[in-house]
């Protein structure tokens, strides 16, 4: 009894010294993860971020007043377990997978996991922000990967890479030699870095996704840097990307359709390499809500609402523009559809919700409004070909040009169309002239901008070089 209560004394008091200094028992080690703080940076931001109580961050850190954070301060990260060193907030680039990451980092996923409360693999969608140890061995965590081919064992890759089985299973955060998966990207040593998208063949060094974040009504590019030879398809929110070589690569040109609902859509790539290798890879990004405007209830003809005149018309309007073909034949800005006076000024912007008559807001605005008079001259924004020239119901006179790619505008409203279909239109060139045909309220010009069988919001295209 004597004996145990003698023992009992000094292990209460150790507990105690380990109870009640934590934080100093630790500061002077390196092992704590700990976070250095931006410029921008709040205590409160940086509490989020972490998954950690503003009042955790400040005990651990001893800081009495979370209004005073320095730049370039270090910042204990307390209750994360399995990780030290200095963490970092990275964004999640087209072509990682929880698996990929975890080798980049050199960390498990289930740390990984952990350290960024991931729920599901949708987490990881593009752009989103990911915190990870930075590497100290920048060498490791970017080394040279490879692929796993199909029927090909690891013992085989580790006898083509001269290393041995387990050192690769293990450099891998594989449990076992026999877990690595056909298609699978493997980090291997070597000298070779590379920042290449690992849930992807290694042949594709990178997919740039521009914006990152979408929005209803925008033009996304999605370039991908790969050899020639290749053959690429791929769906983003479920319309079907077309790809068209360039020198770095392959580039393909979508449309985001303004009613898309937010949230989180695949954006998926597939294709064969030149050695016959298929690949498919789909990694969530997201489309974020554009706000816009709800428009006054417009009062027009209601003969022009029946669905009977509409729905065909609509049909035909779409069928326009779903043709891609293969030649792109604009380059640059767009120019004004409108002479100098009109250019800017817009009597209605693009995407605008819209009630016709008092009934409910089905309708968005799919184009850009100039101000304009009957007769106004109306020009061409880029060269293309002219591939429809009409009166319709809704849209009256109406001509639409195809620039290659999928992208086409249109013209409506007009009182008089001046080409034809299958003529060669420059910028500049009169093509048109300004009326108030159709379903509208006064005289002005429609413009819209077909990206890949949806109409964007065109401004992107008369600010912006696509692609
Ligand atoms: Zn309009």
């Amino acid at each position: 009894m004597r004996m145990s209560r003698i023992f009992f004394i000094p292990l209460a008091i150790l507990l105690q010294l380990i109870f009640y200094f934590p934080v100093t028992a630790q500061e002077g080690g390196s092992d704590e993860p700990y976070y250095i703080v931006q410029e921008n940076d709040s205590l409160w931001e940086i509490a989020v971020r972490f998954g950690v109580s503003l009042d955790d961050l400040q005990q651990a850190n001893k800081i009495s007043d979370a209004g005073q954070v320095v730049i370039g301060a270090r910042l204990i990260i307390p209750g994360l377990n399995g990780v030290n060193g200095q963490l970092n907030a990275v964004t999640v680039i087209y072509g990682e997978t929880l698996r990929s990451l975890s080798r980049r980092y050199n960390l498990s996923e289930a740390t990984l996991a952990q350290l960024n409360r991931l729920v599901s693999p949708a987490e990881l969608y593009v752009g989103a922000a990911l915190i990870v140890p930075l590497a100290e061995d920048q060498n490791s965590s970017l080394a040279a990967r490879v692929d796993l081919i199909s029927g090909q064992s690891m013992l085989e890759l580790a006898v083509l890479r001269g290393e041995d089985m387990w050192s690769l299973a293990l450099d891998n955060n594989l449990p076992g030699t026999w877990a690595g998966l056909p298609g699978d990207v493997l980090r291997v040593a070597g000298d070779t870095q590379t920042e290449s998208p690992a849930g992807l063949p290694w042949v594709i060094t990178k997919v740039e996704v521009e914006p990152l974040f979408m929005v209803q009504g925008g033009t996304t590019v999605i370039k991908v840097n790969a050899p020639p030879g290749i053959t690429l398809s791929g769906s983003l929110a479920d319309r079907t990307l077309n790809f068209f070589p360039q020198d770095y690569g392959y580039v393909a040109l979508q449309g985001i359709h303004a009613m898309t609902p937010p949230g989180l859509y695949p954006l998926t790539l597939e294709g064969e390499l030149s050695n016959g290798q298929r690949f498919a890879f789909s990694q969530d990004v997201l489309i974020q809500e554009a706000n816009f405007p709800y428009d006054p209830s417009l009062n027009v003809d209601p003969g022009t609402l029946d669905p009977a005149v509409t729905e065909p018309e609509s049909e035909l309007w779409a069928s326009l523009g779903a043709l891609v073909t293969p030649e792109k034949m604009w380059n640059g800005l767009f120019a004004s559809p409108v002479p100098a006076d009109f250019t800017n000024c817009w009597t209605s912007l693009f995407g605008n919700r819209r009630s016709y008559n008092g009934g409910t807001y089905d309708f968005f605005h799919s184009g850009l409004d100039f101000c304009g008079q009957t007769g106004t001259e109306l020009y061409a924004v880029a060269p293309g070909k002219v591939v429809y020239t009409g009166f319709l119901t809704v849209r009256g006179g109406v001509l639409v040009i195809d620039h290659g790619w999928g992208v086409y505008t249109a013209y409506d409203h007009l009182s008089e169309m001046l080409v034809q279909p299958g003529d060669a239109v420059q910028p500049a060139q009169v093509i048109g002239l300004g009326g108030d045909t159709g379903r509208s309220t006064g005289p002005h010009l429609h413009w819209e901008v077909w990206v890949g069988g949806v109409q964007v919001n065109p401004e992107a295209w008369l600010a912006k070089s696509f692609p």
